[in-house]
């Protein structure tokens, strides 16, 4: 069995041009063993969690999956799914998924967006509040820790942290914002020491990808056209991937692609994917 496997880390509605002033440092090493690099929101997709999210998990934009906002309804997940499902349903491969935003987990709003993924976790907010957030993607740290350490070997995974996004909405883009920037980057450290800490990470091929969805105006909020508001971002490394090599013409959809690509597996061409692996 090929023992690649691949992480995917989403954190929603992380500014970029932030990232240089913050404390970062788990990031920032992805970033020097590979890239991290804006993406912009095309011009057909709102500036939303819903579409982004699913643009980046299927590989295909808003015009084949059809999530327009954040309740998920009339969306053509069936025909294009997110990659969690797609390798477990279909490749042969054991995936999962884990977080705190109902319709990427749920049968809510729509969802889910990760449909079928071989072991899922969900952990409901206590309330709507930065705080309850934060303890949701503590949570949410720990339950993916949890699932990276079994001994079936999950191939690939997304992992969702909602508290930077959150705190944005509540407070903007200030203090607060920039320590939930800083706290998600402690909790990609421990998803990082947890794969780092398996007995057979030496032999195995490690992809991590760290995405956001998109950027938020500075008085918190998005949906818009702003620079801040259709800045997303992207970071990977793994194998094929050339330390300060930045693929050119960058989009969301090119994640999953890159899932598949890292696990070794040709995407078809009937999946009619838009995005490209980084490797091009
Ligand atoms: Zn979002």
């Amino acid at each position: 069995m090929d023992h690649a496997r691949v992480l995917v880390v989403g954190i929603d509605g992380v500014r970029h041009d932030l990232l240089t002033e913050l404390y970062t440092p788990h990031l920032d090493g992805i970033a020097r063993a590979g890239f991290l690099a804006p993406v912009e929101v095309d011009s057909a997709t709102p500036t939303m969690s819903g579409p982004c999210w699913a643009t980046v998990a299927t590989g295909v934009g808003v015009a084949k999956h059809g999530v327009w906002g954040n309740r998920l309804d009339g969306h053509r997940l069936d025909v294009f799914p997110d990659f969690t499902t797609r390798l477990a349903k279909d490749l042969g491969r054991r995936t999962f998924a884990v977080g705190g935003w109902e319709p990427l987990f749920l049968a809510r709003q729509g969802g889910p967006l990760f449909t079928a993924p071989t072991r899922l976790r969900y952990t409901a907010p206590r309330a709507d509040t930065p705080e309850a957030w934060e303890e949701v993607d503590d949570r949410v740290t720990d339950d993916a820790e949890h699932l990276l350490g079994l001994d079936e070997e999950l191939h690939a995974g997304f992992v969702y942290l909602g508290a930077v996004d959150e705190t944005a909405h509540f407070l903007g883009c200030g203090e607060e914002y920039r320590r939930a920037i800083e706290a998600a980057d402690r909790r990609l450290g421990r998803l990082l020491d947890a794969a780092r800490g398996l007995p057979g990470h030496a032999a195995e091929r490690w992809t991590v990808i760290v995405v956001t969805d998109h950027g938020h105006r500075q008085e918190g909020g998005h949906g818009g056209r702003s620079l801040l508001e259709r800045t997303a971002w992207i970071a990977a490394c793994g194998p094929g991937l050339t330390a300060g090599e930045t693929p050119s013409a960058l989009h969301h959809a090119d994640v999953a692609a890159h899932v598949y690509t890292a696990l070794g597996i040709e995407p078809d061409p009937h999946w009619t994917l838009d995005g490209r692996p980084f490797t091009r």
